[in-house]
């Protein structure tokens, strides 16, 4: 069975991502240092401990297991963090980022696949965000992805490394069967927030912000299943074994919601109050991120099949429900 390197593979994408790789027919490798992930969400493949900035544990895993690919999942994801704390962003995804892909590069792991990011494109308005979109990050966080990004074309051009690089939106949703969900901690995102408030593990919801020039004032977000998102991973990954270079795609569907919208939707899948209240702009958060490309679907046959906000929610709330990791 193929191995493929998962970094991040305990987090949130990352162990979504092991599943789906299993049952195509892979085995996921997650290398992940357990800062943000969950030791339990490891259940499709060996574990190995390590960080990213330990480059001499880097080498011992690549030696170990002769992974075909690498997956890089692993990274910090919290713009309103990135804001106050650039330099860990600096020093944990890129420095790491870089360890990583020279680790890959010299054991010969030459095909990679990249967990970008929206947040690249920064604030754009009234413009379609496709692939060729200027990228202008608002904070440290989509100017470290986008700092990773360049550092694989480079490497592409000096090592033959082959590179696909996804830009996701806001992903959201679980595993329908809930063997793994959204967990962190602590818990930032906009769906799992919600429902904890639906579900009085916290008071309310902070609504951050109702005066962004949008249809009620509140941002707008393109949400994309993590299953549809992880799926297109492995899509990636076969675009490399077949040989077909380096590319970029986004990973959203086109399709725009207010937070209000999510709200009034989580509302109507739960059949409950949601408890929320209205606070100021958080800072760093782009008025409008949504995908306006179809390259993804048009090229690697891509399907966002499950990608409604009913469904995201649906299948968050049973996981809500049912699952949990060991804290
Ligand atoms: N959001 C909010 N309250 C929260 C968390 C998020 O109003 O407690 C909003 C946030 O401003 C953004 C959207 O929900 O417009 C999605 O935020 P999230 O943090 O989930 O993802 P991001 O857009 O930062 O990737």
């Amino acid at each position: 069975m193929k191995k493929i390197l998962v970094t991040g593979g305990a987090g949130y994408i990352g162990s979504h991502a092991c599943k789906a790789l299993k049952a195509a027919g892979y085995e996921p490798v997650t290398f992940d240092n357990l800062e943000t992930g969950w030791r339990d969400a490891v259940k499709f493949g060996p574990f190995e401990h390590g960080d990213l900035l330990d480059r001499a544990r880097l080498d011992e895993v690549f030696a170990a297991h002769r992974p075909v690919a690498v997956m890089h999942f692993a990274a910090l994801s919290q713009v309103g963090e990135a804001m106050s704390q650039p330099g860990r962003y600096w020093r944990n995804n890129v420095a790491g980022s870089l360890n990583l892909i020279e680790a890959a590069v010299d054991a010969g792991c030459l095909d990679f696949v990249f967990s970008s990011t929206c947040a690249t494109y920064g604030e754009h308005d009234n413009v379609v965000l496709d692939e060729d979109t200027p990228q202008l990050p608002l904070n440290a966080y989509g100017a470290s992805k986008r700092a990773i990004e360049d550092v694989l074309r480079d490497f592409g051009a000096s090592h033959d490394l082959n590179s696909v690089i996804f830009r996701y939106f806001n992903v959201a949703g679980a595993d329908p069967e809930a063997e793994v969900g959204e967990f962190h901690r602590p818990e930032t995102h906009l769906v799992p927030l919600m429902l904890e408030a639906i579900d009085g593990k916290r008071p309310a919801l902070t609504v951050f912000g109702t005066d962004y020039d949008t249809r009620d004032g509140t941002c707008i977000r393109d949400y994309v299943h993590v299953c549809d998102l992880v799926d297109a991973h492995v899509l990636g990954l076969k675009w490399l074994e077949e040989g077909k270079g380096n590319r970029v795609f986004n990973l959203g569907t086109g399709s725009g919601f207010t937070v209000m919208e999510v709200i009034d939707e989580s509302r109507a899948v739960t059949n409950r109050d949601v408890p929320y209240e209205v606070g100021p702009r958080r800072a760093g958060d782009a008025t409008c991120l949504v995908s306006g490309s179809v390259r993804a679907e048009r090229e690697l046959g891509w399907t966002p099949g499950r990608s409604t906000l009913k469904m995201m929610i649906e299948d968050a709330w049973r996981w809500h429900q049912t699952g949990h990791y060991e804290q």
